[in-house]
């Protein structure tokens, strides 16, 4: 085997496509080892060497790095950490370049308002490697970029770019931190005036709304702009009055305390509140006057800082961030603990968390999207004990969810009509997972107030039985937070659902930094290496999954097969198939999935999509309604019903549903 000899033009291309191929799945390495062994089967094969590899790669990602720029940020002993970060604009362009499905969402949010469209980003760090023995260069802060006009595709992980990445022990370096990286985001963002984008439609020009809007976790939002947050006098970033659990007593008019349940008496800290405080701290005659100031204003002095930049602050002020339903319920949130204090309470009535694992598991749920028996989901995930502790459920968010559905049918029957308060408390807290699924599953943007009234009334509720069942003391920053749900939910027309990054941060931490040992110490080398890789997984992912879907995803319609004559004639459309799945817009169904319309119920039997036809389900019809406190109760059938969805339709599959007698009960 002629392994110095260099490597054929046709052989590059083939290797080429090969590394191309697998995105950022798994590494150069195993790629080339694999290449090298098939090439084996072929006389006068030549070897790639890891050299081969590496250039071949690089080629891959420089249409990529082209759209990104090097920018320096001082440091606090006088050298510069560099920072990769892209021009949006051209950025956007490459992602049509390289993807059908993201020119065709782009081609629909540059037309919705004549080009004019708004930013939305997102920060979070991310800890790669082994979680059991953490390096400080593993933890890497990823920040992401879509726009709001993509709307329905928000809640899809490959509608986000990323657009910069940077590790912590580079960051922490830097002088006035995150918020000053932020700060030269948003000037970047807004240096131009504007983009020109060649679609498929022909060149339009596009410009990015002055108010660019933030996405986060609590965290995350106090590096931004350097506020206090949850540890301060005051914990909550939007309200002036509103005070932290260490002054539950003696708190007076205007002032109310984080139990507080009435939204109406909350009153803002404006943008011009958070300025004027961050000029007088930027002037503030001595370090002694500083620190005395940082406390009443709950804001950190950020040397070159978002707040203190006249430019960036209007563009991305406190005003412009959401909270987001995982991390105010259900990741560490209002939701996970209040489980744990059901299951303690379950234990002290002598119900202990084994024999309710036992008794779920020994009934035949099933669960959304998979229709099979979830006992195995039920005894290993949802119901194991490793997924409690102290404060409460540690699971995944989208389980937390699940969970209360379930864990609140067991309640009624259970404890019946001990433990009231605590039984109330939690009936509320089913209806609110209830109404936040409805706003998830939503198919139009959520542009009125009116849309989130019932949200907003159910957190009143709830907040003020829990302080009944619970007391004062089991409050939580959270508790008060989540009642800027409503107000984040309307600046971006979408209940905001950090699921969606929190997934994506999988394909750094997997394999990527494992890749890139050479230059894991090397900040600026691995940001490049990293940036190109996410990119072209992004677009591909994108392609290969849908963007927004209302029908059959891509990777579907590969694999669909013709339908019956019968059904073809009956909607008319010749193209008709049988798909094995079905999404519309964030919702994916399945046959065997129970689907419920506002009124109407059906066990899906067969997903048919067509050209003409658009999406139908076939399905044996459920009957007779009849609404529980724990969800519904239909009657089965075994007669056939087609089912067109629509957008005006409340969709939605039950967390749990399974069948008793002719009986189908659903939890959701
Ligand atoms: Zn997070
Ligand atoms: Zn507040």
């Amino acid at each position: 085997m002629g392994r110095k000899r260099k490597l054929s033009q046709a052989e590059q291309d083939n290797l080429k496509e090969c590394l191309a191929d697998t995105g950022g799945r798994c590494s150069d390495q195993a790629v080339l080892k694999v290449w090298n062994k098939a090439s084996e089967l072929r006389a006068g094969a030549k070897h790639a060497t890891a050299n081969d590899g590496r250039q071949l790669t690089a080629e891959l990602n420089e249409p990529c790095l082209r759209c990104f720029e090097t920018h320096e940020l001082p440091t606090l002993t006088g050298d510069t950490v560099r920072f990769c970060l892209a021009n949006l604009g051209e950025l956007l362009q490459e992602a049509t370049r390289t993807s059908q499905e993201w020119s065709l969402v782009l081609e629909r949010a540059v037309s919705s308002d004549g080009g004019r469209m708004t930013c939305i980003l997102y920060h979070d760090e991310v800890t790669c490697g082994n979680i059991l023995a953490p390096r400080k260069s593993g933890k890497v802060c990823m920040l992401y970029a879509s726009l709001m006009e993509m709307h329905a595709s928000l809640s899809v992980e490959n509608a986000w770019l990323c657009i910069g990445l940077v590790q912590h022990q580079d960051l922490e370096r830097v002088s006035g931190g995150m918020s000053r990286l932020m700060a030269l985001v948003s000037r970047e963002l807004h240096k131009h005036s504007g983009f020109h984008l060649s679609l498929p439609s022909g060149q339009k020009w596009c410009s990015l709304r002055a108010k660019t809007y933030f996405l986060s976790d609590a965290e995350a939002q106090r590096a931004t702009w350097s506020v206090k947050g949850s540890s301060g006098l005051k914990p909550c970033l939007f309200c002036c009055n509103v005070l932290s659990k260490s002054c539950l007593q003696d708190v007076t008019e205007p002032f109310c305390s984080i139990t507080a349940a009435d939204p109406q008496k909350f009153l803002p800290f404006t943008d011009q509140d958070y300025f004027q405080a961050a000029d007088e701290l930027q002037h503030a005659a001595s370090k002694t006057k500083r620190q005395q100031l940082e406390k009443v204003l709950g804001t950190t002095y950020a040397e070159g800082g978002l707040l203190v930049d006249p430019v960036a602050r209007v563009h991305l002020p406190p005003s412009s961030s959401c909270v987001d339903v995982l991390h105010v319920y259900f990741a560490n949130g209002v939701a996970s603990w209040e489980i744990g204090n059901m299951i303690k309470i379950l234990e002290e009535e002598g119900i202990s968390l084994e024999t309710l694992r036992e008794s779920a598991c020994s009934s035949d749920w099933r669960k959304a999207a998979t229709a099979q028996n979830a006992s195995a989901y039920l005894r290993n995930v949802l119901l194991h004990p490793k997924m409690f502790d102290e404060t409460g459920f540690k699971g995944q968010g989208r389980d937390a969810w699940s969970l209360v559905f379930l864990l609140h049918y067991y309640v009624l029957q259970l404890l019946e009509d001990r433990q009231q308060l605590a039984r109330e408390s939690f009936s509320l807290l089913r209806a609110l997972c209830s109404e936040l699924r409805c706003l998830k599953y939503r198919c139009k943007p959520i542009n009125e107030a009116a849309i989130l009234d019932r949200l907003v009334s159910l957190q009143t509720k709830h907040q003020a039985a829990y302080v009944k069942s619970y007391g004062a003391e089991a409050i939580k920053p959270k508790h008060h937070h989540r009642f800027h749900l409503a107000e984040s939910t309307l600046k971006l027309h979408w209940l905001p659902n950090c699921e969606v990054h929190e997934s994506k941060h999988r394909h750094v931490k997997g394999g990527f930094l494992e890749n890139q040992k050479k230059s894991i110490n090397k900040g600026w080398e691995l940001q490049k290496a990293l940036l190109g890789r996410l990119f072209r997984q992004t677009v591909l992912d994108a392609d290969k999954f849908g963007l927004n879907h209302w029908g059959a995803p891509p990777a579907a319609v590969q694999v669909a097969k013709k339908a019956s004559w019968e059904m073809r004639q009956r909607l008319q459309d010749d193209t008709l198939c049988v798909v094995k799945e079905l999404r519309l817009v964030r919702l994916s169904v399945k046959a065997g999935d129970v689907l419920l319309f506002d009124t109407v119920g059906g066990v899906v039997t067969q997903c048919l999509d067509g050209r003409l036809a658009g999406p139908w389900f076939l399905a044996k019809r459920l009957k007779n309604k009849i609404s529980q406190d724990f969800g519904s109760l239909w009657t089965a059938t075994d007669e056939d019903a087609l089912l067109q969805p629509s957008v005006d339709h409340g969709l939605l599959l039950p967390a749990f549903w399974q069948f008793v007698g002719d009986k189908v009960l659903c939890l959701h």
